[in-house]
């Protein structure tokens, strides 16, 4: 499942950059999830309870918010959209003049703050 690989590189991050503040337990985790990762919140958040078991990881609050999609067109028009991959085929082009667009945000999970004892 695509949501277990995500979780584990997720977790990974975690253990790491917590290990590197020589934190002996995390009680919380915020996460940015763009919507492009294409991952389901709920079975995201399963995966990731799973993998942070005997981890300094367990029994943290996991914190998880979408942010959306933002696209850039070649006229510079900058636009937030957001899309849900269950509803509509994403729309590639410029809300405002109609041209084609490169996606320059939305294709990430950002672990914005870690929160440990
Ligand atoms: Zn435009």
């Amino acid at each position: 499942m695509h949501e277990f690989s995500v979780a584990g590189d997720i977790v990974e991050n975690i253990i790491v950059e917590a290990q590197k503040h020589h934190a002996e337990k995390v009680t919380g985790v915020f996460l940015e999830i763009g919507q492009l990762m294409m991952v389901e919140i709920d079975q995201l958040r399963f995966a990731l309870e799973c993998l942070s078991k005997d981890t300094l990881l367990e029994n943290a609050n996991i914190h998880m918010e979408t942010t959306p999609i933002v696209i850039k067109c070649i006229n510079g028009h900058e636009e937030e959209v957001s899309w849900d991959p269950y509803k509509k085929p994403l729309e590639l082009t410029c809300p405002v003049c109609k041209n084609t667009v490169k996606i320059i945000k939305g294709r990430e999970c950002i672990i914005r703050k870690i929160v440990a004892e």
